[in-house]
């Protein structure tokens, strides 16, 4: 953890399932923040709203508020650009066709990484990475898991930085959409589009970021997840700043992934962040409204 005191949230916009690549089950995820004094936690798997409605139930269960969401990431160079979409409808038949495009392009790119790590030396099978995601979606993760068992690697990061990160020998692309589409396909679902941990993308100065908020802002982007675990708290204070400046509201969201990331809590994203969490889920519900009488 980044941070030199930690605060920890009641609420969290950015966790993970076992449908993707988090280690709980979705039912087990909303049992924990209930455990951990969360009243909001939004779901947000990896290209994925499959563990979105056993979340939502499991809320009703533990008296947890639960948004349903997802996490895309979009194609963008050079680096990393996630989105995560808030308040969906998850029947939306866009949505859908747009995440079974995507779940494909990860079904195409599984063999061609464990071709790769083969050619790497490693000892590793589709079966049993498929067992490490339990017949759920399969991420890199999954990879590292199944090199870890078997002694190839000291943790997870070193999979990573050896063989699985973008910069790495085995990294395969995947099919990705463009953020103008993803925005699109958010925003018909009745969902709200906010951009997650921009500390991840290539960007260094004020300058560089504020042009790129002007620019998602532009194509329907009305959040930024300005407070992250992924960020430092300086990073917090500056996108919080720059989304204040650009009327963009800010979120923050923890990236919660359980055992997979066991040095990130739920709830935990910000030395001390300034949202108000009420204030923001009616600014939030707002921004749907306004979108459905607009
Ligand atoms: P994938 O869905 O296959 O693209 O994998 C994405 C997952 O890999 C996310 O949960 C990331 O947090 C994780 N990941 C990406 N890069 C790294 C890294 N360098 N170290 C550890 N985990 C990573
Ligand atoms: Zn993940
Ligand atoms: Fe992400
Ligand atoms: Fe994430």
């Amino acid at each position: 953890m980044l941070f030199k005191t930690i605060m920890k949230e009641k609420f969290d916009f950015h966790t993970h399932s076992a449908a993707s690549d988090g280690s709980l089950s979705p039912r087990n995820l909303v049992k924990k923040a209930k455990e951990e004094g969360l009243e909001i936690i939004a779901i947000t798997d990896h290209d994925t709203i499959a563990g979105v409605r056993e979340a939502v139930e499991a809320g009703k269960e533990f008296g947890v508020t639960v948004i349903a969401g997802v996490e895309i990431s979009i194609d963008f160079e050079p680096g990393t650009m996630h989105l995560c979409g808030y308040f969906l409808d998850i029947e939306n038949q866009q949505l859908n066709n747009a995440l079974r495009y995507i779940q494909q392009a990860r079904l195409d790119r599984n063999p061609q990484i464990i071709d790769k790590l083969n050619q790497a030396g490693i000892d590793i099978t589709m079966g049993e990475v498929q067992e490490a995601a339990q017949g759920k979606q399969i991420g890199r993760p999954h990879m590292a898991k199944v090199m870890l068992a078997k002694n190839y690697v000291k943790d997870i990061k070193e999979a990573f930085t050896k063989y699985l990160a973008k910069e790495a020998p085995c990294y395969v692309d995947k099919r990705r959409l463009t953020l103008e589409k993803e925005v699109s396909i958010i925003k018909n679902a009745n969902g709200i589009a906010v951009l997650a941990h921009p500390g991840e993308m290539p960007f260094e100065t004020n300058e560089e970021y504020k042009k790129l908020i002007a620019d998602i802002k532009e194509t329907g982007v009305q959040g930024l997840e300005s407070y992250s675990s992924h960020h430092t708290q300086e990073e917090n204070v500056m996108f919080k700043q720059l989304a204040d400046q650009a009327g963009l509201f800010s979120t923050g969201g923890s990236d919660f992934h359980g055992k997979t990331k066991p040095d990130v809590e739920l709830g935990v994203f910000a030395e001390s962040s300034d949202i108000e969490m009420n204030a923001l889920m009616e600014k939030m519900k707002q921004s749907t409204k306004l979108k459905e009488n607009g």
